[in-house]
């Protein structure tokens, strides 16, 4: 009866966990996923995020269902953060906001909704994008195409190619863009390249969907969601995918959230009324714990600001060890550039390594990187950077 079902290879990102922890190599590091780790290289449970477990915790409540859309205080929480409190929008009433089983939910949800009432619509993605990206349209029944968007040559972006293909594009297909911290290049548009890229957008007739992970990681809060409110501004309507995995370190949580830029109230309500139908035929509403820990951070003013505060230490010391890759990297490989590396913003750095040097790092040195070259620039700190410039070093150089 199941013969004829496939087999499932595994996901490239998460089968090197498995991979990782079978390795025996006392030197291991992990630089492979999309995980923030601190200076001890341990995963932080915040202070902000303590304080909010406490108070859910005292007294132990019972735990109803969520109505399918979230809790208020998580959506209002994501829209705060998105669009800005004070956003003319918000007050507008114009903005459809579902809390989502993390960022990967929201873009599933998005997905359905688009294949739904847009089925003609094809899908870009940036060349290269996060995997997943591609998956989850797909399984909606998407196409899904790419747009030029990184040149390894030169470690920048291919702006004038990704113009140039924006411009074939049809109306209403869905571009889908990384408003800051591209995951996997690092590597973000500048303010006049979006711009320019919103401009041949709205003359086309084309819908973006932004999905943004890592806000606040890359400058600020503000400006990292610059694209999303440019394009607010200029009416353009919009999707929205956020994820709280990274800046809350929340990641088992799955907490996220999706919201729908519209342009006039009444039609944000009918489109909120189908997001939450969509939720309700794939897993009715979303987890309870994580949308209490995201209600109460995002609305209690002294928690909210020690939160941005710990998320700008972790940009922080994710910034330094960027620049001390760099120098020792230039140091080691003097013949090399490799200003590549602050160029880029948030936890992943595309390092340009071949596959084989990627797999001499795991298989002699025991540290693991997407075999794209993807490194995730969070795992590094002071104990194991040398050791890992060292190794990136004589890979480079044999
Ligand atoms: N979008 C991007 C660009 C991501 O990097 C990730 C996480 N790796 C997600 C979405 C999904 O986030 P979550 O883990 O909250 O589902």
């Amino acid at each position: 009866m199941f013969d004829r079902i496939e087999h499932y290879a595994g996901d490239p990102i998460l089968g090197l966990v498995s991979q990782f922890v079978a390795d025996e190599n006392p030197n291991k590091v992990n630089l492979g996923i999309g995980v923030y780790y601190d200076e001890d290289g341990k995963m932080p449970v915040l202070e902000c995020v303590k304080t909010a477990e406490e108070r859910i915790a005292d007294p132990i409540k019972p735990r109803p269902y969520l109505p399918m859309q979230g809790l208020a205080g998580h959506r209002k929480g994501c829209q705060d953060l998105l669009f800005g409190a004070d956003a003319a929008v918000l007050q507008e009433e114009r903005v459809a906001t579902i809390a989502t089983i993390g960022g990967s939910g929201a873009l599933k949800v998005g997905a359905e909704f688009i294949n739904q009432w847009f089925p003609d619509a094809e899908c870009y993605v940036s060349d290269p994008t996060w995997g997943n990206h591609i998956a989850i349209f797909e399984g909606s029944n998407i196409t899904v195409k790419k747009y030029p968007y990184y040149d390894k040559a030169t470690n920048s972006v291919r702006f004038d190619d990704m113009i140039a293909c924006l411009k074939g594009m049809n109306k209403n297909d869905v571009v889908l863009l990384h408003p800051c911290c591209h995951n996997p290049t690092g590597m973000d548009l500048t303010q006049a390249q979006w711009d320019e890229v919103l401009d041949v957008i709205k003359a086309g007739e084309l819908i973006p969907f932004m999905d943004i992970a890592y806000q606040g990681f890359g400058e600020d809060m503000d400006t990292d969601a610059y694209a999303i409110r440019k394009a607010v501004d200029m009416g353009l309507p919009l999707f929205v995918s956020n994820s709280f995995s990274k800046n809350l370190s929340l990641y088992g949580e799955r907490v996220g959230g999706l919201s729908v830029v519209c342009p006039t109230k009444e039609e944000a309500e009918r489109v909120f009324g189908q997001l939450t139908f969509t939720v309700r035929r794939i897993y009715s509403s979303p987890p309870s714990h994580g949308g209490h820990v995201v209600d109460i951070v995002m609305n209690d003013d002294a928690l909210h600001e020690q939160w941005v505060g710990e998320v700008y230490a972790m940009r922080d010391r994710i910034k330094a060890m960027r620049s001390k890759l760099q120098a020792v990297l230039e140091e080691k490989v003097p013949n090399q550039n490799f200003d590549y590396l602050t160029r880029q913003n948030g936890m992943f750095s595309f390092t340009g390594l071949t596959p084989e040097q990627v797999e001499r790092l795991r298989a002699e040195y025991g540290i693991y990187m997407v075999s794209n070259s993807r490194m995730c620039v969070a795992g590094l700190n002071s104990d194991n950077i040398d050791y890992i410039a060292n190794a990136m070093a004589a890979v480079l150089q044999d």
